[in-house]
Formats: structure tokens, C-alpha cells, sequence
């Protein structure tokens, strides 16, 4: 498990792994979106960046709170909403000393609430509710393994989850315009929230 600090560090290479991809996620929106989503992702993760690089925290749920305040204020748009919210979730928990598999399940658990509140989207609709649900439900069925091992096992849940957003059409976004012309590309959400989990996994192992 890890402490505050070492969440922080954890979340700064995450950062750092999602402002470099950029590019791949602008190419990936490009094919059914607008190509912006890299631009906002990097938008958001630059001001996670500069927030955890100068502050500390008490608790585990103030790192991820920051982080979705961040994201939040920077991303803006629909986007802003839906992603800020993967994080905002911690709010709503009491404190949590301590990162382990069981404080990062409920932090993610109430964050996917909070983004399908928002967005509505349900697993199916082409978002990135495809990608981040089967890693939750990864993450419940891992209670009793380490941290590391147990966001293993979600990074391929969320994998496998961005591979079959190939095979629907888009319901949300402006993707949906497209309906039968997005089938057969990825969702570039989706592949957000799988670097997301990736980056936690390798940062620990
Ligand atoms: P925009 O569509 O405003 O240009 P982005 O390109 O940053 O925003 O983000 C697009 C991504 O947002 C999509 O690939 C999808 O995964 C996600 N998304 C869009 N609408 C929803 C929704 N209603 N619920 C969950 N995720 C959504
Ligand atoms: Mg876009
Ligand atoms: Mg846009």
C-alpha cells in the first residue's frame, strides 16, 4: 500500500504518462471526434501536474479530489466534466490514510457514479464507460490481492474494454453523427482511461 506522498508521486507519472500521449489521443478522436481529446487530456494532466507538484495533503481522498478540481477547471466542456469526475468521486468517502486496493476500488467505484450521473453513458455506448467500468469491476473481484496485482488485472479489463468499443457505434458525442461510420475505430476516452490504469500498474512495478 501506499502512503499520501507516494499517491502523489504515483498520480504525478500518471500525469506525466497522459500529457505524453497526447498526440495518439488527438489521432484517435480525429477518426470519429473532433481531434481535441489529447489537447484537453494534456490540458487537464498539466494542471494536475502543477497542483500536486506544490501541495501537500492530508488524506488520499484530497489527492484525488485535487486532481478532479484540476481537471475540472482547466478542461472545461463536457469532457472536463466527465473525466474530473473519475477522481471527484474521493470526495464523497471518508478519509483514507492509506492507498490499497480496497481505498482505490471505492475511489474509482464512486467515481464511475459520479461519470455515469453525468454523462449517462452506459457500458456499450461507445465512451469511455467501456474502458473504466470492467476495470472497476476488475478491481471489486481483486479484494484480496496487492495493489499492484489488482490494478494488473484491471489494466486488462480496461484493455479488452477499448478493443470492443470497436465493435459499436457511438451513442454520445459528437461521434454519434457518424452512427455506422464509427464502427470499426476505438473510442478515444476509452483509451484515456486504459493509459490511466496502465500508468498506475507500471509506476508500481
Ligand atoms: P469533445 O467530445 O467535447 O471534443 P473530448 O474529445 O475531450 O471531448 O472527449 C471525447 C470523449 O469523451 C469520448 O471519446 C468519450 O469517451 C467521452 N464521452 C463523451 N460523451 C460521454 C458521456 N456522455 N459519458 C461518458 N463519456 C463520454
Ligand atoms: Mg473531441
Ligand atoms: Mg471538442
Amino acid at each position: 500500500q501506499l502512503t499520501v506522498q507516494e499517491t502523489q508521486a504515483m498520480l504525478i507519472f500518471v500525469a506525466d504518462n497522459l500529457i505524453e500521449a497526447k498526440e495518439m489521443l488527438c489521432e484517435i478522436d480525429g477518426k470519429i471526434g473532433d481531434g481535441d481529446h489529447g489537447f484537453g487530456i494534456a490540458r487537464g494532466f498539466n494542471a494536475v501536474k502543477e497542483t500536486l507538484n506544490s501541495n501537500t495533503y492530508a488524506t488520499v481522498n484530497n489527492v484525488f479530489k485535487d486532481i478532479g478540481m484540476s481537471m475540472l477547471r482547466s478542461m472545461g466542456g463536457a469532457s472536463g466534466v466527465i473525466f474530473s469526475s473519475m477522481f471527484l468521486g474521493a470526495g464523497t468517502l471518508p478519509d483514507l490514510a492509506k492507498l490499497n486496493t480496497e481505498s482505490l476500488t471505492s475511489i474509482l467505484r464512486e467515481g464511475l457514479k459520479k461519470v455515469k450521473a453525468q454523462g449517462k453513458a452506459k457500458m456499450g455506448d461507445k465512451t469511455m464507460v467501456d474502458a473504466y467500468e470492467p476495470a472497476v469491476i476488475a478491481l471489486e473481484q481483486s479484494q484480496d490481492s496487492t495493489l499492484e496485482t489488482a490494478l494488473k488485472s484491471a489494466v486488462l479489463a480496461a484493455e479488452d474494454g477499448v478493443r470492443k468499443t470497436k465493435e459499436y457505434p457511438a451513442k454520445h458525442g459528437r461521434a454519434k453523427f457518424l452512427y455506422d461510420r464509427s464502427i470499426g475505430i476505438e473510442d478515444a476516452g476509452a483509451t484515456t482511461v486504459s493509459l490511466i490504469f496502465k500508468a498506475m500498474y507500471n509506476y508500481l512495478s
